[in-house]
């Protein structure tokens, strides 16, 4: 295709948009020419920030011909990553979940114009599927070659552990930049930064067992906060800046979980971690502070469970941190929707419709993807070597 062509591109499980603002990130010259989410509070959000509403229904239904209309040259992909989180059941493509995918596959060979280029997002687990053998096997029968990676938002200096799976695809003409990758799973960034006559390294092809260079390397969660205030890190300035609330009471137990369950109270009351949460849960609880250079996975379910669904933010930084300091001391919060948001690297412009609920928005941006991670390796695909 002609460089100063615009690619058509069809986003499939678009949600809130993750791949396009990444697609927006790469500086690619891309149309969005349809999305499509079966999820009408995603498809509000999509729309309120893009102007756009996606087709709304369900992927598995769209036929050959549905799709060779839209004369797409890229489809980006996020399916339901449910079939194979290691938390889940591992149904695979046993999973009803993962039928509208498998059957998005099955067109592909049907299609008079099929795709030049592809890209799947999905959970780490996702690489050792049958979904991911029966994927492969269509991709190289329909004569793409492929690059698969494995990055985390902490290799691109963001304090946010998330790694994901990438499949990223290519037909013919179309070819990578560094072909000495195709079919190989990539456990680094760098082949995304090569340049012209540079040396490639192999060290890629291992899984990574730096994990602590890279969160020295990363930006404190500091920088990711919406409630802060520029005075230093001994008193609680991450938060609950009122005095108050602070003292003795930072976390108010007399107000129920389950209440809190949308817009009905203002301001930061609405994060407070309760206390009888924090008895019950606290040797669970996953806790950062502002200094801290890494922040666990925010999942679909934060704020509506404690274990395993995100980090909490300790907003009195003690002066020793960890075990000798109570945690119902450390005024715990929950991250906003917005600071989610900014650890997916999201742009500042994003903005939810004022009926989206609080656990809808933790749920829409955790099932969503790190814009710094997949802006790059969407930069990589469009990018065709000279
Ligand atoms: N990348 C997206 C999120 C993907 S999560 C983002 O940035 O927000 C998977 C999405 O697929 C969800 O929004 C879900 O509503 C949608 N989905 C799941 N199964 C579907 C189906 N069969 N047809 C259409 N959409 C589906």
């Amino acid at each position: 295709m002609e460089g100063k062509d615009q690619w058509r591109v069809l986003e499939f499980y678009s949600g809130v948009g993750g791949m396009r603002y990444s697609l927006v990130k790469a500086g690619v010259n891309a149309q969005v020419v349809e999305a499509f989410d079966i999820n009408d509070v995603a498809n509000d959000v999509y729309e309120h920030n893009f102007g756009h509403r996606p087709y709304q229904g369900n992927i598995q239904s769209l036929t050959a011909a549905d799709l060779d209309r839209y004369e797409a040259q890229a489809w980006l992909l996020s399916p339901p990553c449910q079939p194979y989180t290691r938390q889940g059941l591992q149904k695979q493509s046993g999973d009803a979940r993962a039928f509208s995918f498998l059957r998005i596959l099955e067109l592909i060979p049907h299609l008079s114009r099929p795709p030049i280029l592809l890209f799947v997002e999905n959970v780490v687990g996702f690489e050792t599927s049958d979904t991911h053998a029966k994927m492969i096997e269509t991709l190289k029968s329909s004569g793409f070659v492929t690059q698969e990676f494995i990055l985390s938002p902490l290799q691109f200096g963001v304090p946010y552990s998330r790694p994901r799976y990438f499949c990223l695809a290519k037909r013919n003409p179309s070819s990578f930049w560094c072909p000495c990758f195709n079919d190989k799973l990539i456990w680094c960034p760098s082949p995304l930064f090569v340049h012209d006559g540079e040396p490639v390294t192999f060290e890629c092809l291992r899984p990574q067992d730096n994990w602590d260079k890279l969160l020295e390397s990363c930006v404190p969660v500091e920088h990711f906060l919406e409630f802060k205030s520029p005075a230093g890190p001994k008193t609680a300035e991450y938060g609950f800046e009122n005095a108050n609330i602070v003292s003795r009471e930072c976390n108010d137990s007399s107000k129920g979980h389950d209440e809190r369950n949308g817009f009905s109270s203002t301001g930061l009351d609405l994060y407070h971690v309760p206390l009888s949460l924090i008895e019950r849960w606290g040797s669970a609880m996953d806790i950062v502070y502002p200094d801290s250079r890494r922040c666990c996975c925010f999942t679909k379910s934060y704020y509506r469970y404690v274990k395993g669904t995100g980090s909490l933010l300790a907003t009195v930084q003690p002066e020793m941190k960890g075990k000798g300091f109570p945690l119902k001391e450390q005024c715990l919060r929950y991250f906003t929707p917005r600071e989610v948001a900014n650890f997916h690297s999201f742009p500042e412009h994003f903005v939810f419709p004022d009926h989206v609920n609080l656990k809808q928005r933790y749920a829409l941006l955790g099932n969503s993807l790190s814009v710094a991670v997949v802006a790059p390796l969407l930069h990589y695909l469009f990018t065709e070597p000279s």
